[in-house]
């Protein structure tokens, strides 16, 4: 069973989420952070929290000591479902040498993986995809689309 402070918090994400996961992040490797609007909740991004959500309910989520009834911004990863860090223990998130080379939608071994951060309420979730998937979710880097971009902040990602 979930402790109460857990479950409080998995209402709150919960409630986040039905604001939808609207702010989208992409994050390009030691390339500092874009943030990225887009127009409709993601299917796949919501996906992902309502697993976590339902992780947390059902008391086999884990947290970092540091996360308390008064909640900061928690990190998670779609490697980790049910895994929620405080900023303080991101470092507990880090994928190993496999999983940082696996796609998180298909499951699939690849190089490059696209890296991500998706911002829902309270809640930032990390996510790697390979180049297939991120074109399909329209999740990959902005030269993978062929939408046009007219922020120039966009970094490049090549
Ligand atoms: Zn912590
Ligand atoms: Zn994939």
């Amino acid at each position: 069973m979930a402790t109460p402070a857990v479950t409080a918090l998995a209402d709150q994400i919960g409630a986040a989420v039905t604001d939808a996961v609207r702010l989208h992040t992409q994050i390009g490797h030691h390339q500092g952070i874009t943030p990225h609007q887009l127009s409709t909740p993601h299917p796949w991004l919501t996906r992902q929290v309502h697993t976590l959500v339902d992780t947390l309910r059902t008391g086999n989520g884990r947290l970092c000591p540091h996360i308390g009834p008064a909640p900061l911004v928690l990190y998670g990863a779609a490697w980790a479902p049910g895994h929620l860090v405080c900023p303080r223990c991101i470092a507990a998130l880090r994928p190993d040498d496999t999983e940082d080379s696996t796609c998180d939608r298909c499951r699939r071994p690849a190089t490059p993986i696209y890296a991500g951060m998706a911002q829902s309420g309270l809640l930032l979730l990390a996510y790697g995809l390979c180049r297939r998937c991120a074109r399909r979710t329209g999740l990959g880097p902005t030269n993978l689309t062929h939408t046009r971009s007219t922020d120039s902040s966009t970094p490049n990602y090549r």
